[in-house]
């Protein structure tokens, strides 16, 4: 704690906040598992539905997105849009070979909506999740997707519901990755053209300001038993000290129900490719592997397939790292004053690190002048403290507030 004294000044009376959340746990806490469910659900994940191509045979047609594929794209754009995002479509082509065949495929797009942090030194935190699901062009059934992978991608969503109202220190990058099933061809797409090891080009994310990259893949299955509420992180080498790996796990544990194993390395999702170009970057995985897996019968409509509430709560944990990594800043909540005599205040506030507080104060709440700076405070940690003297038989007449003030 700092005690600060302010001397020559004013005021008094503390205004009523807005009633907004102070806290990790109550920012998380907007995630529910009804809201995620109304996600989830409106990504097409009933029997029939898919997310997937085109599965002509003819090698010289190409292969382009089909059955409910660009509604998913255009409902994660509007999601965005709706939350004050400003998303862009990042549209690319690939080739890939089945049955010694090689097809093009095209019209592909990630979803990317960037929430821009307040520091000067901002670094960049990239949550991701494969919004495509496999189609018969693959040689595979025609899966709705439900839990490979509308559950990842109903989990971004509501991550940047939660934090997109909320000011952060650092970037925040969501994105719905395109043809992740066809070889992870968003994710390599996005890595190849929108981050770089060049600082000269400041236009492209720095790999080295990549602070953590998560894939979240597969993450609605739980069945009943042993392995019950728990969840895999892998990362895309073995090294599970990794500091993206650490932090999310350190975050599940102390903000949700859910058991972490650190398991290793995979390179079958999305944080593969960051991870390869340096970057440090996990995959967030349900424990036991969904039997419905790449199925038909990956659907809602398949009984024990999705556990919302278990989809839900890896959301909030996934939240929590982020608030807490990304540096959420969250306002301040102002204790009551309490009055040294007539020309004395003492109150106090919890603080963000890297906030900045503009303290303010008016004599007469009817005065629509506004406030009147007192002064403008940074560099808190936890808890603060105001005193305010020397202002003989007006302090306690007075009314003020503690507000945040967004710039580093
Ligand atoms: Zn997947």
């Amino acid at each position: 704690m700092i005690l600060r004294i302010i001397c020559g000044s004013i005021l008094i009376f503390l205004c009523a906040q807005s009633v907004q959340a102070t806290t990790i746990a109550e920012v998380i806490a907007g995630i529910t598992s009804e809201s995620y469910q109304q996600v989830h659900t409106n990504l097409f994940v009933s029997d029939g539905q898919n997310r997937g191509f085109t599965g002509d045979l003819d090698a010289n047609i190409p292969r382009v997105p089909a059955y409910q594929h660009d509604e998913a794209r255009d409902y994660i754009f509007d999601s965005f849009e709706s939350f004050g995002l400003d998303p862009w479509l990042d549209p690319f082509w690939f080739t890939r070979s089945y049955g010694g065949v090689s097809y093009t495929y095209t019209n592909c797009n990630n979803v990317v909506a960037v929430q821009y942090g307040v520091a000067t030194n901002a670094g960049w935190y990239i949550v991701g999740a494969h919004y495509d699901s496999v189609d018969t062009g693959q040689f595979l059934e025609l899966s709705p997707g439900a839990d490979d992978n509308a559950s990842g991608t109903a989990a971004v969503l509501e991550l940047a519901r939660i934090l997109s109202p909320h000011t952060f220190r650092d970037h925040i990058v969501y994105i719905a990755f395109d043809a992740e099933e066809k070889g992870l061809h968003g994710a390599w797409h996005f890595v190849d053209t929108h981050t770089t090891t060049d600082p000269a080009k400041t236009n492209l994310i720095l790999r080295s300001d990549v602070r953590g990259m998560i894939s979240l893949d597969m993450l609605a299955y739980n069945p009943a038993g042993t392995h019950q509420d728990k969840v895999r992180i892998y990362g895309g080498s073995s090294s599970t000290n990794a500091p993206v790996r650490a932090a999310l796990q350190s975050a599940l544990t102390r903000y949700t129900s859910i058991t972490v194993v650190n398991s290793g390395a995979i390179s079958a999702s999305d944080h593969y490719p960051f991870h390869l170009h340096g970057m440090d970057a996990c995959l967030l995985i349900e424990y036991t592997l969904n039997p419905h897996y790449h199925r038909t019968t990956d659907s809602i409509d398949t009984p024990g397939c999705i556990d919302h509430e278990y989809a839900a709560e890896l959301t909030r944990g996934t939240a929590a790292y982020l608030a807490e990594q990304a540096g959420i800043i969250l306002p301040a909540t102002l204790t009551p004053p309490s009055f040294q005599g007539e020309d004395e205040v003492l109150f106090s506030w919890s603080a963000q690190s890297g906030a900045v507080y503009r303290v303010a104060y008016k004599d007469d709440l009817t005065d629509t002048n506004g406030w009147q700076t007192l002064g403008v405070i940074t560099n808190f940690y936890g808890w603060e403290t105001l005193r305010i003297t020397n202002q003989v038989g007006t302090v306690s007449r007075r009314f003020y507030r503690v507000e945040n003030v967004y710039e580093p």
